[in-house]
């Protein structure tokens, strides 16, 4: 089958590898029917991922149809629709029974697929603890649909989950990329009194003045002033920080109102300043980044009900064989890319 490798720093390569079989009682093997490349995936070609490994097959979001289960799976069966989770977790020891699923203590717990074991750019894929791992697609939800659940959706969920929102709070989402939009979806569920977005890049402005026109909407530099203008107590009640910017977590806590809850979605490539002294009597309380992706379920529930829609997220479509090009369109951002469909032939 066809799988797209990370064969080494800067490179990644359309190659051929042996479909994957069963290792372990409790894994399924999922046929493919879509994939999509994340920003993440670029942190692996470009080196900034130490512990992924040579070799494998990178790609973390995707759905398929499971082909076949080992013999300790049960809550699934050949030809079920499913989403597959960006992180693996046992489901039973302390982490995963707390719900920190991303601290799962397993060996290949957390982020592994497309990063330390083979992941989804490809044919088929091996899914380690599918009962926790895989999410079966309601009837009526489409591929393309559920196609962010088990990775950005999931992390946006969490995000505004973590975040303590309440009714008459002014949230500040900084990020309008793809794992922005996913988190204002989820935020807006909650339905705090105002949603400010800062973003720097036009497009993505534009993509939400389409969208969601009742957001409001500002830029880096004058973002400071106008979430002092449009909040009721000085600064925004809640912060989630999506961008992981230069620049953009002191953004953060600076737009925050004393005593305010500041969510770090972000990914940074760099060590952060957290300059106490300057933020003494703030009272600021921070939740630092890493999905706890065990929402799956609720969250294909939603977008059965017609909550959460992702799909204008997808801007682009190309077959696994052309999955080279859709690369470069993605990593130079070129044509207004968002995200990118890649299909089975
Ligand atoms: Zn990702
Ligand atoms: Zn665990």
């Amino acid at each position: 089958m066809k799988a797209l490798t990370y064969v080494e720093h800067g490179k990644f390569a359309l190659t051929d590898k042996p479909k994957p079989s069963l290792q372990d009682p409790r894994d399924a093997i999922v046929r493919v029917t879509v994939s999509s490349i994340c920003t993440s995936d670029l942190h692996i070609k470009h080196g900034s991922v130490p512990r992924a490994v040579p070799g494998i097959t990178v790609g973390h979001e995707m759905v398929g149809v499971v082909e076949q289960v080992g013999s300790e799976v049960h809550t699934l069966k050949p030809g079920d629709r499913v989403t597959v989770n960006v992180e693996t977790f046992c489901g039973s020891c302390f982490f995963c029974r707390h719900g920190y699923v991303n601290n799962c203590t397993d060996q290949n717990g957390g982020w592994a697929l497309g990063c330390r074991i083979d992941g989804g750019q490809t044919e088929y894929v091996r899914v380690p603890y599918a009962d926790q791992g895989l999410n079966r697609i309601p009837e009526g939800v489409t591929d393309e649909q559920a196609l962010f659940v088990g990775d950005i959706l999931a992390t946006g969920f969490w995000a505004a989950r973590i975040s303590e929102i309440k009714a008459e709070d002014t949230v500040l989402i900084i990020g309008a990329g793809p794992t922005g939009i996913c988190t204002l979806q989820c935020v807006m569920l909650k339905e705090p009194e105002r949603i400010i977005v800062c973003e720097k890049d036009e497009q993505r402005r534009q993509f939400v003045r389409k969208h969601y026109p009742e957001v409001l909407l500002c830029g880096p530099e004058d973002c400071e002033d106008f979430v002092r203008e449009h909040s009721d107590h000085g600064g925004a009640d809640v912060v989630l920080e999506v961008a992981g910017a230069a620049g953009t977590f002191e953004l953060a806590w600076k737009c925050a109102r004393p005593n305010a809850i500041v969510t770090v979605v972000a990914l940074y490539d760099e060590d952060q300043v957290l300059p106490l002294p300057r933020m003494y009597g703030k009272n600021l309380t921070f939740k630092t980044g890493g999905v706890d992706g065990c929402d799956c379920d609720e969250i294909l529930s939603l977008i059965e009900a017609g909550k959460i829609d992702t799909t204008p997220l997808i801007t682009h479509r190309f077959p696994l064989s052309e999955i080279e090009k859709a690369y470069e369109i993605f990593e130079n951002r070129l044509e207004g890319v968002i995200k990118i469909a890649i299909t089975a032939e």
